[in-house]
């Protein structure tokens, strides 16, 4: 790398960490961050669970005081949006008209909601701190909300405002919960353990307006039906922040193209966390993974990288979901699947559904089985053959599979 150090597009999971990994690797050159947001770096998860439920604050959220950085020698500039790179001339210009030169640039600039099918007034999406902050001052005072997208987000959401006794309808398009990530063993134990908590669904069904109320609120209308609703959530899915990349003439399809060094076309350029299309493992072929875990992954092997390893990336992909007391953590990633295996007791949802292709384990999604889930990553990172016959078998030691790798 020439001088001028490591530039890190974005300031969040991913840029933070990264930040921080390359110091822990003896990197003693500039790092700077460029975030678009005003806050310091701070964890999304509790976005949608502990905070928008009040029982955290804003505070607790953030990876680290703002000492932390000036005393790691990190640079981090917070209302920093970066809008153009050039290549040739190893540059990032801010909006603002700053420029920034790099050694190595890193784009770790993460994903957007996707735009609600309906954008009226009064329909609200969750991705930063301050949509949560919106959020939970409006779900305080809300008695119905109607929440759009039956997903992780969207549910976590509806769990946050049904233990808040407030009538939660959601409206999914799909006809199961989280339907792409998980089995339908899996999506039907959580959509009864919802109902249970009051939770109402109209799965296969989209919204299709919004309507102002005289006195507030708004009415949705669902196909044939409507719902009075102080507050609308649309949870549909997110957009990757790729424009930056796509503008400077590098390779985007469904997210930054990076090869199995995290690279982009120009080795100056890597990009990391729900931004980075790599090839992703499990067979589940090119593609973007947006978890916790791929963030601080990529960053870690990233930051290996810059500091002289050269081995490709490698790491089990894992992801976990809290709603309403009910845990989902996942390992591998089920994409097409063609046999579920279920190991555990569903009726007391506590088990996991352990998904194959082609007799070949793939994913493991464990619902209040944290020590499933440990063995699924171990088995994962190991290796390790597993049978469909013995992932059913509640006798047969899993633990004690031998590793191929
Ligand atoms: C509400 C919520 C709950 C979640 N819950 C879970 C969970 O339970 N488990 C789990 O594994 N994952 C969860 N996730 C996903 C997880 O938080 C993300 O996968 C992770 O934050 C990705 O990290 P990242 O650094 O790639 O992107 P982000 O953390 O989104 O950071 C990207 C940052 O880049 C900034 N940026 C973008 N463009 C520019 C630019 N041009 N210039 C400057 N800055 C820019 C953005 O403003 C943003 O701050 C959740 C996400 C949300 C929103």
């Amino acid at each position: 790398m020439t001088g001028e150090g490591v530039l890190i597009v974005g300031a969040g999971q991913a840029a933070c960490h990264l930040a921080g990994f390359l110091r822990d690797e003896g990197y003693g050159g500039p790092i700077r961050l460029l975030g678009a947001e005003p806050h310091l770096p701070y964890q999304r998860p509790p976005l949608s669970k502990a905070y928008l439920g009040a029982s955290c604050e804003a505070e607790a959220l953030t990876f680290h005081g703002s000492d932390h950085y000036a005393e790691r020698g990190i640079e981090l500039m917070l209302s920093t949006e970066a809008a153009r790179v050039d290549r040739a001339e190893r540059t990032v210009v801010t909006s603002g008209g700053e420029r920034y030169p790099y050694g190595h640039l890193v784009f770790a600039t993460g994903a957007r909601n996707r735009p609600p099918v309906v954008d009226a007034p009064g329909v609200l999406g969750l991705r930063t701190l301050d949509d949560a902050t919106l959020l939970r001052e409006k779900l305080a005072l809300a008695r119905n909300v109607v929440v759009v997208g039956a997903g992780f987000l969207g549910l976590e959401f509806a769990a946050v405002a049904a233990a808040r006794g407030v009538g939660v309808t959601v409206v999914e398009a799909a006809g199961s919960l989280m339907a792409r990530a998980v089995s339908p063993v899996v999506g039907e134990a959580f959509r009864d353990h919802h109902e249970k908590a009051g939770t109402v669904f109209r799965l296969g069904s989209t919204m299709d307006s919004v309507v102002p109320l005289p006195g507030g609120g708004c009415r949705v209308t669902a196909g044939r039906e409507r719902f009075d609703a102080d507050l609308v959530v649309s949870s549909i899915g997110v957009v990757p922040n790729v424009e930056l990349a796509r503008d400077a003439g590098l390779p985007v399809q469904g997210g930054i193209v990076v090869d199995e060094w995290l690279r982009t076309e120009d080795p100056a350029i890597s990009a990391i966390g729900d931004c980075a299309a790599f090839e992703r493992p499990s067979g589940a072929g090119r593609g973007r993974i947006e978890s916790v875990q791929n963030a601080m992954d990529q960053a870690r092997y990233v930051a290996r990288r810059i500091a002289g390893r050269d081995d490709a990336y490698a790491a089990v992909p894992w992801f976990w979901s809290d709603q309403g007391g009910l845990k989902l953590q996942i390992a591998g990633l089920a994409a097409e699947t063609d046999q579920t295996v279920v190991r555990g007791d569903v009726g007391g949802r506590r088990f996991s559904a352990f998904r194959f292709r082609a007799g070949e384990l793939t994913a493991v999604e464990s619902v209040a089985r944290p020590a499933d889930h440990m063995t699924a990553r171990r088995l994962f990172a190991a290796g390790a053959r597993v049978t469909a016959a013995q992932a059913g078998d509640e006798g047969f030691d899993l633990k004690a599979l031998p590793a191929t790798v």
